[in-house]
């Protein structure tokens, strides 16, 4: 329980970030890539001010339902803040994780999260992302680097006007 997220069923930021420690380690040993992608889901305040707390939440059960789909077996979907989510994508390159996280933009912006006054909620995401190459510098990265080279492109996505992937 303490790793799997109540509301959306994505594993807890604790329990992700032990799966991805284990993942990483996995793909370094096997001479593998791997990317990680951090998604935060745009004007999500403005949804709970318009529409109340219940409706955010159902947007981010939506939201989570959405990614879950659009990933692989072996990638790991986590809530690591409210409207926050992150995703390990073991023995994929940068290329692989702009395609997936690409296809993931595109799911969220076609989602539609029905209100209880008939009306249609529809909101994006941004989406920033980090990939660990074999091939790269001879001291690898460390999942903090990783995360907080996520966290730049994230941060870009936002700034160049959301709905949008950034690696
Ligand atoms: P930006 O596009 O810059 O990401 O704007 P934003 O509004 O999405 O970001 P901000 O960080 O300003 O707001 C996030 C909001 O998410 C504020 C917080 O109340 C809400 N939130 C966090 N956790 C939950 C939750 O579990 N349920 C609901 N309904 N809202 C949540
Ligand atoms: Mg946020
Ligand atoms: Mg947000």
């Amino acid at each position: 329980i303490a790793m799997s997220d109540s509301l959306t069923g994505a594993m807890t930021r604790r329990g992700w970030m032990e799966a991805v420690e284990t993942q990483i380690a996995r793909c370094r040993r096997n001479g593998q890539p791997s990317s990680i992608v951090l998604l935060d889901v745009d004007h999500f305040k403005r949804i709970n001010d318009t529409h109340g707390h219940a409706v955010g939440d159902q947007a981010l059960i939506a939201f989570a339902e959405t990614c879950r789909h659009g990933l692989r077996d072996p990638d790991i979907l986590g809530r690591c803040g409210g409207e926050e989510f992150s995703v390990t994508l073991p023995n994929t390159n940068r290329e692989g994780a702009l395609t997936l996280a690409e296809r993931l933009r595109q799911k969220v912006q076609a989602l539609v999260v029905p209100l209880p006054d008939g009306q249609d909620l529809r909101f994006t995401v941004s989406i920033g992302i980090a990939a660990y190459e074999p091939s790269g510098p001879a001291q690898p990265p460390t999942i903090a680097d990783l995360q907080q080279q996520a966290d730049k492109a994230l941060y870009q996505a936002k700034h160049r006007g959301r709905n949008r992937v950034c690696a």
